[in-house]
């Protein structure tokens, strides 16, 4: 299926970096997606090898912690035939106080063909990127964006929506409620922006506190009742408290937000009858989701977001490098 039309050759992508979802027209989301379906399919397979990268390296610098996105970043370049290497901040001279900068030139003398990178800080991938000769990829910068959580999570409700006979051109007419630490939280910023580039209703939730100023502006419904933001959603994307860029106390005890904010199945009941459930992970279990929830086989999409993410970052790569290995028309 084909969920959109889009420009010939390197005019469908015609970006160096993938920094944001901020940076797309809505025709390259549907290409970065479309693009992502052939590798769902071949991560299926038994044999999941292709040589489409082969003698190309990616370098995966990870200056923040992560499971899911490093893992599934090395998987992704290994799959296409790359040399992947990982830079891990906490065994690196970022310990011994080389700067972000020195850092970037260090990564590009050594002619890596693609950077993969997360940082604590917002907008330190642009600044790494404005320094190297190569593709980079926003692997998560701070509470800023994190560009492949968002594309793997829409690529993860398409499939979701075709499996239930429910194929659309895009996702038109999808009620879909965030709830969580929206103002800390960077995948948040990715998935609304992604969403209603895709034609979706945001419904924003979130304690007062955690909730960004004006989000009204950029098309979001906010609410500070869950009950409400459920009302009839088709869609429930919960988020994890971002402790570690919290400042201060922003709730009372994780105890009380469970009680306010926590998707128990009861609460449930209010979104749509067949709502689906999604997590970036990692998951809180007990606080802001309960397990019932997240392992219900029917709605919860969580492990299917996983799945996504290896196809939709095989994308990602297949498509920055394009100028670089000289295929045709994009070069
Ligand atoms: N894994 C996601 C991120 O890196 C979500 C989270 O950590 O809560 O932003």
């Amino acid at each position: 299926m084909t969920f959109g039309r889009y420009p010939a050759g390197g005019l469908a992508f015609p970006h160096r970096d993938l920094l944001g979802i901020a940076q797309l027209e809505r025709h390259e989301i549907l290409y970065l997606l479309d693009e992502a379906e052939p590798w769902v399919d071949l991560n299926r397979q038994p044999s999941k090898h292709s040589d489409t990268l082969a003698g190309l390296t990616i370098i995966n610098a990870f200056f923040e912690n992560s499971t899911r996105t490093l893992l599934s970043f090395e998987i992704a370049g290994k799959r296409l035939g790359a040399d992947v290497v990982n830079m891990h901040a906490a065994q690196s001279s970022v310990k011994k106080g080389e700067t972000l900068i020195d850092t970037a030139i260090t990564l590009n003398a050594m002619r890596a063909d693609a950077i993969v990178i997360r940082h604590g800080s917002s907008g330190a991938v642009d600044l790494i990127a404005s320094k190297v000769d190569c593709p980079v990829l926003n692997a998560g910068d701070g509470s800023h964006e994190h560009p492949t959580q968002a594309l793997l999570d829409a690529l993860a409700l398409r499939h979701a929506l075709r499996e239930r006979g429910e194929a659309a051109e895009d996702f038109t007419g999808l009620v879909i409620t965030i709830c969580g630490d929206i103002l800390h939280s960077r995948v948040a910023r990715s998935n609304i922006l992604c969403l209603q580039a895709l034609g979706a209703s945001v419904r924003l939730c979130a304690p007062p506190a955690l909730m960004p100023a004006g989000v009204e502006t950029i098309g979001a419904e906010p609410f500070h009742d869950f009950d409400a933001a459920l009302e009839g959603a088709d869609v429930v994307m919960m988020l994890r408290l971002q402790n570690e860029r919290m400042q201060g106390q922003f709730i009372p005890s994780a105890r009380e937000y469970h009680h306010l904010y926590g998707l128990t199945l009861e609460r449930l009941k209010r979104a749509a009858p067949d709502a689906l459930v999604m997590h970036p992970g990692p998951m809180n279990r007990g606080v802001e989701i309960d397990s019932e929830v997240a392992d219900m086989l029917d709605r919860s999409i969580i492990t299917r977001q996983v799945e996504m993410g290896v196809a939709i970052r095989m994308s990602c790569l297949d498509i920055l490098t394009r100028r670089t290995r000289g295929v045709e028309g994009w070069t």
